[in-house]
């Protein structure tokens, strides 16, 4: 078999525990398996790089901090393999460019586009255990990019397609993928299955445990992957296609607090309207979410939306740049102070209600919807970000997802 183990930064954060991940992967090994490992960097260690990068520059460039990131996963795949050769087993680190991983330019965003498998697979034909850095790749000026945080999740997955692996396990700090997340939610409960879709609106609405990408990247190539603990040999969760369990109505509930949220009043109504607002911030690459429009009243509409908090600044200049010219709108306001609230579950397309349950709650916590949107498995709300843990509390319980 061959096999792709992934650990995370926790799983790795000091010397002794890269020993207990050299010891799991031994394991594999010596029952014959092929192994490629993949690492992140240890512990904090890129939020470390991130601080040092913005004392020295606060506005350093997008290149150069890749250039820095990819360092942290360098070491790691550097101490795992020693640490591999001074129990007795012959390994080989490799970062993105000696493996070749081609990515798309963007630096801080890039996406993964061909992974050459030649390197690896002498290195497996030679019984080496080979260590891959995470989260990093090469782009067609053979500059280094990195792939988004939590990327390297992803970096597994596409081996694991790239290689044709048998298995694709994703160890991290926490037994499996939980009803939500376990530091927020303490009676949330393992899954012991979950489907890609679910598992990719989880991981798209703040749920941290596999990067969105990777599920992207998963469903698309039908890698299935287990989610599990490095601390233990717990059993873990299987994300895959089709869940044998009866479809939950509802399988999980996600946070995420990295939001703002646009009101932009005045608007025209008229056509092109909300092409040109839209445009304009596509144009600067911001990613829009959760838009509504209102009814037109005194001739006027206004337009509602949320966008990364990260990237509210530029939003915010983007149209303040064409506010006067070919937005013309009365007003532009921000709020960061926000988060969204969801609940996923497959169940839910062939159940009416759960939305009003998911608002029930809401309201007999207390707490005040700011914007809802849907689809066809999850319904999110905006409310405001002091009451996060509340409001996935009160959700949580409401469907009964406890331990
Ligand atoms: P790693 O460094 O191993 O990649 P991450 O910090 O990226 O670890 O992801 C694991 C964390 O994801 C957990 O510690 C947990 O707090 C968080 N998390 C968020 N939502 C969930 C969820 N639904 N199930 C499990 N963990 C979750
Ligand atoms: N080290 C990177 C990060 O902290 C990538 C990862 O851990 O997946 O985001
Ligand atoms: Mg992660």
């Amino acid at each position: 078999m061959l096999i792709v183990k992934k650990f995370g930064g926790t799983s790795v954060g000091n010397t002794e525990r890269i020993f207990n991940v050299a010891k799991r992967c031994i394991e594999d090994y010596q029952k014959g398996n092929q192994v490629v490992v993949v690492l992140s960097a240890m512990g904090k260690q890129t939020d470390v790089l991130l601080d040092m990068a913005k004392e020295v520059n606060p506005k350093a460039s997008k290149r150069e901090l890749d250039m820095l990131l990819t360092t942290g996963e360098q070491t790691s795949v550097a101490l795992m393999a020693m640490a591999l050769d001074s129990l007795g087993v012959p390994a080989v680190s490799l970062n993105a460019f000696q493996v070749a991983m081609h990515t798309t330019t963007d630096y801080g965003n890039a996406r993964l586009k061909r992974i050459d498998t030649q390197r690896i697979h002498f290195e497996l034909d030679n019984r080496r255990i080979v260590v891959v850095t995470g989260f990093q790749g090469i782009n067609k000026y053979d500059d280094y990019t990195t792939l988004g945080r939590g990327g390297s999740d992803t970096t597994a997955v596409a081996l694991a397609a790239a290689l044709h692996a048998d298995a694709c396990e994703i160890y991290t700090d926490v037994d499996g993928v939980f009803t939500a997340d376990p530091r927020i939610v303490p009676s949330a409960r393992k899954l012991s299955e979950i489907t890609y879709d679910e598992m990719l609106e989880l991981a798209s609405l703040g749920a941290g445990v596999l990067h969105n990408r990777s599920v992207e990247m998963a469903k698309k190539h039908g890698v299935q992957l287990v989610v599990r603990s490095s601390l233990n040999t717990s059993e873990g969760t299987v994300v895959k296609e089709e869940s044998k369990m009866e479809k939950m109505l509802v399988s999980g509930v996600a946070t995420d607090k990295n939001v703002a949220q646009f009101a932009v009043e005045g608007l025209e109504n008229k056509p092109g309207v909300a092409f040109k607002l839209f445009q304009h911030l596509a144009n600067h690459q911001v990613n829009v979410d959760m838009i509504i429009q209102s009814v037109e009243h005194n001739g006027t509409q206004d337009i509602c939306f949320t966008v990364t908090e990260d990237m509210a600044e530029v939003a915010l200049e983007t149209l303040e740049r064409h506010r006067n010219t070919s937005l013309r709108c009365e007003k532009i306001t921000i709020t960061r102070d926000v988060a969204k609230v969801s609940v996923v579950g497959a169940g839910m397309m062939s159940n009416p209600g759960v939305a009003a349950k998911m608002f029930e709650a809401l309201y007999d916590a207390g707490i005040n919807i700011r914007q809802i949107s849907t689809s066809e498995i999850r319904v999110t709300v905006l409310i405001d970000e002091k009451y996060t843990e509340d409001a996935a509390q009160a959700v949580h319980e409401a469907f009964s997802l406890e331990k």
